[in-house]
């Protein structure tokens, strides 16, 4: 092959992807003898494969990510107009784009004031965690240092993001992790009794579940606790949303003992969850660090934000006596103008298009939809979510809630794919078992869309579990 065959060319470029592509997440056997997929166009809420085959996409390009659905020709646009007037200088200097995105973001998040530009979900991350040990330097002499994270979040795939990750199945064979990071419970309702606190329920069980995480700061030493990381609705690890009375516990308990407070909006983020622009103004919860990505451009350029308050901006500025008195780092990408460009028009598009009502009302549709197929189908043990974010779990037993055998999942989530409905199927903290059907339709979503995609599932579980 001499590489320069033609985009029309697709059998070539299905040649080229087996011999050349390692996919994500991907188990490569298969594609000894089975045809990759590959993505060729798409439009709204649809994408098309190489087959010419016509697919609904549930799940936001995969991962939560195109909110504002394919094919929109004004971000096309903006990011044509920006990159040739101005692709890239680092963000040491400043850019046009990247002062207007962070003015609309600030504008969305109060309280917040600092928006740091990188490429990735889990550098945003890091970004934050950096800061969190470079202020226990500057301010705790080094002691201040741990981070907690929580059972079933996930925060990326780098290693101290990866040290930062509370499903056990991703971690497996990439140890060892980075030091000073510490776990700490989930707040999950439905699997009460795996935290011992099956006897409470409502708001008793949420700030219980809270208290959980206070043992470890006690355990740990609180002058040891430098900052707590949370995803506002857990995405990966299972769709969860925290119970009622779970976030004014955790912000009293993060003010009690000086520890900062980290929300990942990697998924959550620009309007997912419906209603409001981010999670956890869901549950009036003050951060001092907000990430974001997915959403942020809908996949049209690469862009993720590490957003934080005057409070901690001027703890790196304030000293003039220290010679380390800044943030010492850099994403070389956090300075492509392309990504703050997308952002503009996405979230216009999102305020224009009303899409932040659209997501809650199409979400209580998918919501009331799953809970219909609960009544049908035994195997759907809990249904929950946030607006356009929703998990159905599969259990083999509604008592014991053991769950079904991750095979049993992933055939459901083929069987869509045969109808013409990509949905997804999360993890669970414990190798091997996957048992959350997930849903992340971009907010364009229409009443028909739900309903087909809810149509396409009541077919696939009768075709598995009979
Ligand atoms: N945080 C959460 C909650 C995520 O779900 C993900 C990715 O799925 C990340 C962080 C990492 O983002 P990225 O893949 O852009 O590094």
């Amino acid at each position: 092959m001499d590489g320069t065959f033609n985009e029309n060319d697709i059998s070539r470029v299905v040649e080229a992807d087996r011999a050349h592509i390692w996919h994500h997440l991907f188990q490569h056997k298969p594609l000894e003898t089975n045809d990759p997929r590959i993505i060729v166009e798409g439009k709204g809420m649809r994408v098309w494969d190489q087959k010419g085959k016509e697919h609904l996409d549930a799940v936001s390009g995969g991962v939560w990510t195109v909110n504002v659905g394919y094919g929109r020709e004004s971000i096309c646009k903006a990011v044509y107009n920006q990159l040739m007037k101005m692709n890239y200088f680092a963000q040491s200097a400043g850019s046009i784009p990247g002062s207007i995105f962070a003015e609309m973001l600030i504008d969305k998040m109060p309280g917040m004031s600092r928006v740091y530009y990188t490429n990735s979900g889990s550098e945003a991350n890091e970004k934050a965690f950096k800061m969190v040990r470079q202020i226990a330097h500057k301010r705790y002499g080094g002691k201040k240092y741990k981070i907690l994270y929580r059972d079933r979040d996930y925060h990326g795939g780098t290693l101290a993001a990866m040290s930062a990750g509370g499903q056990d199945e991703r971690n497996v064979q990439y140890g060892p992790f980075a030091p000073g990071f510490v776990r700490v419970p989930h707040c999950m309702e439905y699997r009460k009794h795996e935290l011992g606190l099956e006897n409470l329920s409502g708001e008793d069980f949420g700030i219980a579940a809270a208290n959980l995480i206070e043992e470890v700061i006690l355990r740990e030493d609180p002058d040891t606790v430098g900052a707590l990381c949370l995803e506002p609705v857990t995405a990966g690890g299972g769709v969860i949303e925290a119970p009622e009375g779970y976030w004014p516990r955790v912000q009293e308990i993060c003010r009690k003992y000086d520890i900062l407070l980290h929300i990942d909006e990697v998924v959550c983020g620009v309007g997912r969850t419906g209603t409001e622009w981010f999670g956890y103004q869901h549950y009036g919860v003050e951060p001092d660090f907000v990430t974001m990505a997915k959403g942020v451009a809908s996949g049209y350029a690469a862009i993720a934000c590490m957003v934080t308050t005057e409070r901690v901006f001027d703890m790196f500025k304030d000293d003039a006596s220290d010679p380390l008195n800044y943030f010492r780092d850099i994403s070389t990408f956090g300075g492509c103008t392309a990504g703050p460009a997308a952002a503009i028009e996405n979230m216009r598009i999102i305020e224009d298009e009303n899409l932040l009502q659209n997501c809650t009302d199409m979400g209580a549709r998918l919501d009331a939809n799953l809970r219909e197929l609960m009544g049908k189908h035994k195997v759907i043990g809990d249904v929950r979510g946030k607006g356009l974010f929703q998990g159905a779990e599969l259990v083999a037993d509604r008592d014991t809630k053991e769950p079904v055998d991750e095979k049993l999942g992933q055939a459901v989530v083929a069987d869509c794919m045969a109808q013409g409905v990509i949905i997804g199927v999360t993890n669970r903290s414990v190798p091997g078992k996957n048992n959350t059907l997930c849903f992340s339709p971009a907010l364009i979503a229409t009443a028909d869309d739900i309903d087909r995609i809810t149509e396409a599932v009541d077919g696939a579980l009768g075709r598995v579990f009979g």
